[in-house]
């Protein structure tokens, strides 16, 4: 398609827009009396207007029917955890008994660990990406320590070749092989939180269980941006954040897959609680763990369904449109703002860099743009100006501009105010 940079333009895009709806199923935020143009969804996604009714059901069945809510409440509570699973494994590409839904992201990529990572005297090392998120750096380095090993020799990092912002599949196969039987472990973030690379994860999958190794995923900026096919992928566990582009609310659960292979199970390490034990017996108070037949055996405690309550309204939304709906919005509403900066660039005479992949199947939402020459007082300027971006140091600016709530006309306004922020 050929992009014009003008309103007229952006709105004739809007209007072709099947979501374009959607937007106002969302509460933005206002800056000067007009709402935000929200950039941050690959942060915290905005709150669904059905979110509210959901919490609010549960505090009226809390009050009306108090512990007999746990299984006289319109949505029980006992097995809230369990309507995720369905919806959840569309989007992720897995069969409902390979989802649960459960603690915080950090937390259950531990849990899975304790699972997933079990050293032995030759194969103890985990492969990961240079500089990680920095809750996966603790996380695997705690996790090897733990073991008794040092994280300077057991924690392999792939790393980004000098000069160039991605990191090439071929780089990260040719450290797995290179680590061969010593590797126990790959766990790389599917997308790239910094540059918005999403990783080829069904071939490094691949690659990882060639020299013997269990792959996992930390999904945090993949869930509800990319497609996925966990299951196909032979992937062996996977977990994600559900306030990002899943619009659940801050802080707030995590959705864990776990293959199918290790259901079942009873040689498995993991850390148990009854919300994982065989859920006909849960409450017989007996004193032998019987794992649940599904991924539900990692579950520990208690479903937090105040929590979760918001999290299912999202999730509702999301199968309601499907992923390839908003992947489609996705790619045109990314492009058209990659287009954007280009103009702006040009007219500026900036010297703007996109650091995310320029190729479409190896980007999602997000693109991330280098802003030689300019410093924080531009983002500063964006943020009084209506526009919420998020600023990275030395000087990143990460744009996501979800399908869900982001139209084209913001894009056409989002570049306007980021040339008048320039010039001024
Ligand atoms: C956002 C994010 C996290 C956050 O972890 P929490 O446990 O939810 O605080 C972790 N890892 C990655 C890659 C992230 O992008």
């Amino acid at each position: 398609m050929n992009f014009i940079n003008s309103r007229e333009f952006a709105r004739a895009l809007d209007a072709n827009d099947a979501l374009a709806h959607y937007k106002s199923e969302f509460i933005f935020p206002k800056i000067k009396g007009k709402n935000a143009i929200y950039f941050t969804g690959n942060s915290l996604g905005l709150q669904p207007r059905s979110a509210g009714k959901y919490v609010d059901d549960i505090m009226e069945d809390w009050a009306n029917l108090a512990v007999e809510g746990h299984f006289q409440a319109e949505k029980p509570w006992w097995d809230y955890h369990e309507r995720f699973s369905k919806k959840l494994g569309k989007l992720v590409g897995a069969k409902p008994e390979e989802i649960t839904v459960m603690n915080t992201l950090t937390v259950n990529l531990h849990l899975l660990m304790v699972s997933f990572y079990n050293p032995e005297e030759k194969r103890y090392k985990i492969i990961c990406e240079e500089k990680a998120f920095p809750s996966d750096q603790y996380m695997i380095a705690s996790q090897v320590k733990f073991h008794g090993y040092d994280p300077a020799d057991a924690v392999v990092e792939v790393k980004k070749r000098p000069g160039e912002h991605h990191f090439r599949t071929e780089d990260i196969l040719k450290k797995i092989e290179e680590v061969g039987e010593e590797c126990a472990l790959v766990l790389i973030g599917g997308v790239n939180y910094y540059s918005g690379q999403v990783m080829d994860m069904k071939t490094i999958t691949k690659a990882g269980h060639a020299v013997g190794a269990k792959v996992g995923w930390d999904l945090a900026h993949a869930a509800g941006n990319i497609e996925l096919e966990l299951h196909d992928w032979d992937v062996d566990f996977a977990a994600w954040c559900s306030y990002k582009y899943m619009n659940s609310g801050p802080g707030n659960a995590s959705g864990c897959y776990i293959h199918e292979k290790y259901h079942g199970r009873t040689d498995i390490p993991r850390f148990e609680g009854w919300w994982g034990h065989n859920k006909e017996r849960r409450f017989l108070m007996e004193p032998h763990f019987q794992p649940e037949p599904n991924a539900h055996a990692w579950q520990i405690s208690n479903a937090p369904v105040l929590a979760l309550a918001p999290y299912l309204a999202s999730v509702e939304m999301f199968d309601e449109v499907g992923m390839p709906a908003l992947i489609k919005k996705r790619d045109l509403i990314v492009a058209y703002l990659e287009f954007i900066l280009h103009e702006i660039d040009r007219e500026v005479k900036g010297n703007f860099e996109i650091i995310t992949p320029p190729k479409q199947e190896d980007r999602g939402t997000q693109l991330s743009v280098f802003l030689h020459g300019e410093g924080k007082e531009l983002f500063k300027y964006l943020m009084e100006n209506g526009v919420i971006t998020d600023w990275r140091e030395p000087n990143v600016i990460r744009l996501a501009p979800a399908p869900f709530y982001c139209s084209f006309e913001d894009m056409f306004e989002f570049g306007q105010i980021l040339k008048r922020g320039i010039l001024e």
